[in-house]
């Protein structure tokens, strides 16, 4: 087998009608585009850290009054990508290792996908944590960070080193800007129906249909035809 494990991300690729599920919460919360920039940019000046972003984030949302039933509204209003059920048992059937590697926030998959934990061997994702009125009150990024900073690109390395896998060995599936680095290092990167130019530009293959199965004669080859 060419690629023993396949990777994916979840915003815009498991799941459609979002590019970053954080931004989708921020609109339909009345959080204001300016607010936004503000906290993204010193987060890119390196003068927040990946957690006291997100932090920050849930600190505005719980200002505003937000609780986990307003983020079960938003939710709704996602839906999985077709084929995705179809596309993880055949991976399955065929002896994949498969993980999720995404900035999103578990809830979306507890909500749209919820057994999430039995289709995959890991699921490195972030959570907010809320008090018994439902209101958000931490963030934890779930994720080993370098430098403080969000790194998919380190955390596939670490996962490549527990499984003793290459790189090479990898197939990963992601659709934005902080998956561009992943497409490029990984021995075949899919963009799915990518929403960024760094995206497609890092991938080896790129798949404009929004359909999960789509992405599997590129990592079964010949054998593709199920
Ligand atoms: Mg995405």
């Amino acid at each position: 087998m060419r690629y023993r494990a396949v990777g994916f991300d979840v915003d815009g690729t498991l799941v459609q009608n979002v590019g970053y599920c954080w931004q989708t919460f921020h609109e339909r919360f009345g959080v204001s585009d300016k607010v936004r920039g503000i906290l993204r940019r010193r987060y890119q000046e390196g003068r927040i850290t990946y957690r006291e972003w997100g932090s920050r984030e849930i600190a505005i949302w719980r200002a505003l009054g937000v609780t986990r039933k307003d983020f079960t509204k938003v939710i709704n209003s996602m839906r999985l990508t077709d084929g995705v059920a179809e596309s993880l048992a055949v991976l399955r059937r065929t002896g994949h290792y498969l993980f999720i590697l995404s900035g999103t926030i578990r809830i979306i998959l507890e909500q749209l996908l919820p057994n999430y934990d039995e289709l995959f061997d890991l699921v490195a994702v972030s959570d907010i944590h809320f008090d018994e009125e439902g209101r958000p009150v931490s963030f934890d990024p779930g994720h080993p960070l370098r430098n403080e900073r969000e790194d998919k690109l380190l955390e596939l390395q670490s996962l490549c080193r527990e499984l003793q896998m290459d790189l090479s060995q990898v197939a990963f599936v992601g659709d934005n800007d902080n998956d561009a680095e992943v497409l490029r290092a990984a021995g075949l990167g899919i963009a799915f129906c990518p929403q960024s130019a760094s995206a497609r530009a890092a991938a080896d293959v790129v798949v404009d249909s929004a359909d999960l199965r789509s992405v599997l004669p590129h990592i079964l080859g010949a054998r593709g035809k199920v």
